[in-house]
């Protein structure tokens, strides 16, 4: 693997998996193979994120390699599904409901199996519990002759051993020819030992005499554990798929078709059709088929289904729309300028998708654990037997001993699969990240997700994200130059004209507003954190920020009042002060509330000066300000707050701060047009206020909960499990657990587990 360049990131969808050590052995098989880098695979989402050189192998190489272990890789439909491109998509979301159809057609079958054994181990198991008891206490023993009930058992755990149960004997015969095993194995082994047993003593009953044997079977065992097991299996898979629900809504959002004006004609097209440039007609209630800008007409968007939010947004002429809102009131005509895989909602589906696969750190642990899981359980059970049989034989005699021995092997490979264990942090992520989506909080990957839970000092960047971003011109200050202040501003504004920054929008616009022509500008140059420079009529114009020597009296006033003011100078002298006030949001102050309640410490961050700076944090509740920090600054600035023991998180607005967002510990950006770029942010807020900070916040802090209380259960249920099982309480008080308690209790623990990260679906933010 010394080369990486030509190396190919894909996703796939896998079939076959059963439980989490399978996620062990398909990244194990796959890593051997030449030409293979890297392999993620997760149990949760059936999917493995292969990274490969394709000179040196491909998809049927790769499924050559598992397919004998039981396992398939296909393309990961949901992909192209999302990403359709003009022209190569005739019946487009035909191919991504394949998979899920076949996670049906696999639902269906499983539920009819258990349509048999569940009724059927309840029986048995009803059976069992009433000749337990007959022993005990006085009642009558059961009505049946034992014969008869032996037979039928037979017959009964026959069809539960090789028809429902036959993934349980698949993996014990991969296990015999391949060395690989997974939790099915686990149960297979157990099972099959007790029915193996239990057949061989009814059917040569001499064997039973000449070892002196005990007389019961384990048929019902082998019921009961088989229906309790299968049960619980297909509650999980059903529960499992609600958990991925999020990504199918989004796709969901996708429209069909799109109204394009095409020869001067309106002619209505498959959404796969329409062009980079298209003219899009969206009549009122109509989807808006892919993003754009409005060329004509004005209406309300309902945009809830992307941001989150669930008020309707005013739009007219010159607008961002976005595809798969929803246009609410008028006639409008749209540009498309993003299609396929570049549309904002193909953006989040990959993402949303990406991130619902990827692992957080705190999933190390329980990995780590699995992938030794299944040696170790196979050692303690026949470690249990063992000893079951060298103490128990000369203390309780042969019968009983070699009864308990075998109640106990069962027992410990039924209890151990750590199924729970592998599905406590994947599921929590799944719907954690699914809501975030819901909620116009688009997650990287779940460990941004695991550090933003643990962060404890917010840095916000003043423009843009605590105010509206819009500043607006108050006060020009004539300093009295030779030129006149009308042209001076048109020297300004010219310069402005060149630049990105709010300010110079603001400037730009207020000249327009006063009629003030533009004047053509040489050596322009945009000074960083500064302002900008340049010559106009030959003269030397520099619009930027104050410094220590000036010391105009309006200066400070303004500043105090919460203005931006920058100084225009002309041929090295001061000649203008244009001060600029940009107004807080709404939400601000309110949410920084809610912040300090979570216990977070809030700082902002500006390029502005002291005053100003003071000004906003104070209306907006902040504790801290460092003004005056140039761009580069940024990231030094955060770096010192996590020195002193904070992890820190950075909301800013993606572009100009990147270097601060990719600092701090979590990056989150306030995505405002239909770019999710999300190389420096590890989070994006969808068009929204700092409210949706702390929606973010309270979604991690109750994800990473999630996953805490599922590992505990899991780890938990193992640790006081497998020495129950194991017969360790029997030296003090005499019991055993039967291995169908093992099997309840397992089918419990991985319901219980998926159970409770659904619970977070109706959590509220
Ligand atoms: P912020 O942290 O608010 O984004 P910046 O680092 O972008 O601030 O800019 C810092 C300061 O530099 C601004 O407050 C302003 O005084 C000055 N400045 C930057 N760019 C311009 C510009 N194009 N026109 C005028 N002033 C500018
Ligand atoms: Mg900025």
């Amino acid at each position: 693997m010394s080369t990486t360049n030509n190396m190919n990131k894909k996703a796939y969808n896998i079939e076959g998996m059963h439980c989490a050590s399978c996620s062990v052995i398909i990244t194990k098989t796959l890593k051997k193979l030449d030409g293979v880098a890297s392999v993620q695979a997760n149990f949760a989402t059936e999917k493995a994120q292969v990274e490969f050189d394709p000179s040196r192998t491909s998809l049927e190489k790769m499924n050559e390699a598992i397919g004998k272990l039981g396992y398939h890789l296909s393309e990961n439909s949901v992909e192209h599904a999302g990403m359709n491109h003009g022209g190569m998509d005739h019946g487009e979301h035909m191919d991504m409901s394949m998979p899920r159809e076949k996670k049906m057609q696999e639902l269906q079958a499983q539920r009819s199996k258990v349509r048999f054994i569940l009724p059927t181990a309840l029986v048995v198991f009803a059976v069992m519990i009433w000749d337990m008891a007959s022993r005990v206490i006085a009642m009558p023993g059961l009505p049946i002759p034992m014969e008869i009930l032996n037979v039928a058992l037979f017959v009964l755990a026959s069809i539960a051993m090789f028809w429902v149960g036959k993934p349980f004997v698949e993996g014990v015969v991969r296990f015999i020819r391949y060395r690989v095993a997974n939790m099915d194995t686990l149960v297979g082994i157990g099972t099959l030992t007790a029915y193996l047993y239990s057949a061989a003593v009814t059917l040569i009953p001499q064997i039973r005499s000449a070892l002196s044997l005990p007389e019961y079977t384990y048929f019902d065992v082998v019921i009961v554990v088989i229906g309790f097991v299968t049960f619980g299996k297909y509650l999980e898979a059903r529960s499992k798929q609600r958990t991925g629900e999020a990504i199918e809504k989004l796709i969901g959002l996708q429209a069909k078709t799109a109204l394009v004006v095409r020869g001067g004609r309106e002619i209505e097209i498959p959404l796969g059709e329409v062009i980079i440039g298209d003219t899009v007609v969206i009549k009122p209630g109509g989807k808006i088929p892919v993003d754009g800008t409005i060329i004509e007409g004005s209406t309300a968007i309902d945009e809830s289904m992307i941001t989150g939010e669930s008020i309707p947004v005013d739009k007219a002429a010159g607008d961002i729309v976005i595809g798969a809102t929803i246009n609410k009131q008028g006639n409008i005509k749209i540009t498309a300028t993003k299609i396929g895989s570049d549309t904002m909602l193909s953006q989040i589906i990959k993402l949303v998708e990406e991130a619902q696969g990827s692992k957080a750190p705190i999933q190390a642990l329980a990995d780590k654990i699995s992938s030794i899981f299944v040696p170790t359980v196979l050692g303690i059970a026949a470690l249990s037997l063992a000893l079951w049989l060298i103490i128990g034989i000369p203390a309780l005699g042969q019968s009983l001993a070699v009864s308990y021995g075998i109640l106990s092997f069962v027992g410990v490979l039924v209890i151990a699969c750590p199924c729970a264990l592998g599905l406590a942090t994947p599921t929590a992520i799944i719907v954690g990240v699914g809501k975030g989506a819901e909620n116009g909080v688009l997650i990287k990957d779940a460990e941004s997700l695991e550090l933003l839970s643990k962060v404890t000092a917010v840095v916000f960047d003043k423009t843009g994200t605590i105010t509206k971003g819009q500043p607006e011109v108050t006060d020009v200050v004539s300093l009295h130059s030779a030129m006149g202040d009308d042209e001076v501003l048109s020297f300004a504004a010219s310069l402005e004209n060149k630049s990105e920054h709010p300010l110079a929008r603001a400037i730009e616009m207020y000249a327009q507003s006063k009629k003030i022509l533009l004047k053509s500008v040489q050596n322009f140059e945009a000074l960083e954190g500064v302002g900008v420079q340049g010559d106009i009529n030959g003269k030397k114009t520099v619009v930027r920020k104050p410094t220590a020597n000036d010391t105009h009296p309006q200066l400070k006033q303004l500043q105090s009042e919460g203005k931006t003011v920058v100084i225009v100078d002309v041929s090295e002298a001061p000649a203008l002060l244009i001060a600029l006030a940009d107004t807080i949001k709404d939400e601000s102050a309110k949410a920084i509330t809610a912040l300090h309640a979570l216990g977070l410490k809030t700082h902002m961050l500006t390029g502005d000066n002291h005053l100003a700076a003071q000004h906003i944090a104070k209306q907006a509740g902040i504790d801290g300000v460092i003004a005056e920090v140039l761009p580069h600054e940024k990231a030094q600035k955060i770096a010192e707050l996590q020195k002193q023991g904070f992890v820190v998180a950075m909301v800013g607005d993606g572009i100009n701060d990147a270097p601060a967002l990719v600092q701090a510990d979590v990056g989150i950006a306030m995505a405002t047009g239909t770019d999710v770029a999300m190389e420096s942010a590890g989070i994006t807020l969808l068009h929204g206020d700092l409210g949706k900070f702390v929606k973010a916040v309270r979604l991690a802090r109750l994800t990473m909960r999630g996953v805490r209380q599922n590992l505990f259960w899991a780890f938990f249920y193992n640790v006081v499990g497998i020495p129950i099982a194991a017969g360790l309480l029997y030296p003090i008080w005499g019991v055993v657990l039967n291995p169908i308690f093992a099997g309840m209790a397992m089918a419990l623990s991985s319901v219980s587990v998926v159970g409770n990260s659904l619970r977070l679906k109706v959590k509220k933010l």
